[in-house]
């Protein structure tokens, strides 16, 4: 009876070892070391005695092998319904049927199995994200528990509590992500408005501008990408403030750029403010020559009176004045009689000084709103505004009467110079040149009447 159960117990584990051996040959193929492992398998159920404790031993690296196969599949499905956003439900997953003690231990180990698994899983998760440091060792101590507990309860709880952990970090982390980013747009803001003010000034400074403007962008731009393809918070973070830093110091290079540029520029603009006041002070220089020189070219040299060109000026500027208001306007033309025998008789000389005292005497008695000028030779001309011709008449007699009196010597003779004068007024649709004309005129008709004389001018036409 024994040794017939003994002969079907061998029968049974040739069959088993078969198997075994079979089974290891369909397992082949998916992981090296594993396949090196399912080889040393092969070649001890060959033998006819077992070592127990070496199979144990193999037995526990095969499993760990499978353990392995498993992971990358349960990871990425866990990795989707990690329970970040919901934490693990309270009951385990039940089996469609509990039937007996086998199945009950199977289920629970399966059970520990998975949480044990989906325990690393957070551990991972928790890896990544940054908690607070209690929390932290608090983490780390769960993991720790959970990779050792055989209890589902204590896993099931401990689950629950990574969960939340992660939870919270995720939540704190995109706090944090959110302050960063918000920190992040107010610097980018203000980067910009320092550009904005900088860029709005000299068009000096466009190129450092557009330089700038460039760095910014391409920093930006590198922010824009690594924002959109990093999946982690703490090396984003990093990029982030690298590329600010670097924008940074592009932006405190442009500003030193700028403030040597500003330094230079005040450095011209005072050398160019110094030679503006020269030539501020050389053209006032230059002005009060040319009214010199103008004033000079108005004046007679020999009588110090305005000449005819000064003449022509106050005369159009009279006559504008009659032709706005009408008020009377006088002209005369004054020419000293027989001068040719002064100057022959006494010299030029003589005759210069002659005319040189006629003239300051004429002057001296004429009313500052007057104006008299030397026309040429022996000749002078007067403008009296506000005077009709009767009262010109009568200055010219006076003046006439004086300069007939004035005591010359010459060689210890006495002397007596006198002039003749014609006079005419403006009138209705008179020219300058149409009165001058008409006092000339009368000058003539002066001389013709024995001259030291005044005369009107007969009335137009
Ligand atoms: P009348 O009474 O007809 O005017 O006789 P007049 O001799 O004054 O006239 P005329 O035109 O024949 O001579 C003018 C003289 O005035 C001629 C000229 O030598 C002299 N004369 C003109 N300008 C000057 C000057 O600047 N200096 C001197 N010394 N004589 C001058
Ligand atoms: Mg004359
Ligand atoms: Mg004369």
């Amino acid at each position: 009876m024994l040794q017939g159960r003994v002969i079907q117990w061998e029968a049974e584990k040739t069959s088993l070892q078969r198997m075994l051996v079979r089974t290891c040959l369909a397992s082949e193929g998916q992981a090296a070391e594993l396949d090196l492992l399912l080889n040393e398998l092969r070649k001890d159920l060959r033998k006819d005695s077992l070592d127990l404790v070496k199979w144990r031993t193999l037995q526990d690296q095969i499993d760990r092998q499978i353990a392995l196969l498993d992971e990358p599949a349960v990871a990425s499905s866990a990795a989707l319904s990690t329970p970040v956003s919901s934490p693990i439900s309270a009951a385990p997953p039940q089996p469609a049927a509990a039937a007996g003690d086998d199945n009950d231990l199977g289920n629970n180990q399966q059970r520990l199995r998975i949480a044990r698994r989906v325990g690393q899983l957070l551990g991972q998760l928790l890896q990544q994200v940054t908690l607070e440091p209690g929390a932290d060792a608090e983490a780390r101590q769960l993991q720790q528990s959970l990779l050792k507990s055989e209890d589902w309860e204590e896993l099931r709880e401990g689950l629950n509590r990574v969960a939340e952990l992660v939870i919270a970090a995720v939540t704190r982390g995109q706090r944090d992500f959110e302050a960063f980013l918000k920190r992040l747009d107010e610097r980018l803001q203000s980067l910009r408005q320092h550009f904005q003010d900088q860029s709005s000034a000299q068009a000096g400074r466009l190129d450092a501008s557009v330089e700038l403007d460039r760095e910014i962008q391409q920093e930006l731009a590198q922010i824009g990408h690594q924002v959109q393809s990093s999946h982690e918070l703490a090396g984003l973070k990093q990029s982030v403030t690298r590329h600010l830093q670097s924008i940074g110091g592009a932006v405190r290079r442009f500003r030193e750029q700028e403030s040597e540029r500003e330094k230079n520029l005040s450095h011209q603009l005072e050398a160019m403010q110094e030679k503006l006041a020269a030539v501020e002070a050389n053209s006032e220089k230059m002005q009060e020559r040319i009214r010199e020189e103008r004033a000079r070219a108005l004046i007679d040299l020999l009588t110090q009176l305005p000449n005819r060109e000064a003449w022509q000026e106050r005369l159009a500027f009279e006559y504008n004045r009659w032709q706005r208001y009408r008020h009377p306007l006088t002209i005369a033309v004054l020419d000293i009689d027989l001068f040719k025998r002064v100057n022959d008789s006494y010299g030029h000389i003589a005759g210069d000084r002659v005319l040189q005292l006629v003239a300051r005497e004429l002057r001296d008695r004429l009313r500052n709103t007057d104006f008299i000028a030397r026309f040429g030779g022996e000749e002078f001309v007067l403008l009296l505004p506000e005077t009709p011709c009767a009262a010109a008449e009568g200055v010219l007699n006076e003046m006439r009467g004086h300069i007939a009196q004035l005591p010359f010597h010459f060689r210890g003779e006495p002397v007596t110079v006198t002039f003749s004068a014609g006079v005419a007024e403006f009138g209705d649709g008179d020219t300058e040149e149409a009165v001058f004309d008409r006092a000339d005129r009368a000058l003539y008709a002066a001389k013709d009447g024995g001259r030291n004389q005044v005369r009107l001018a007969s009335a137009r036409g």
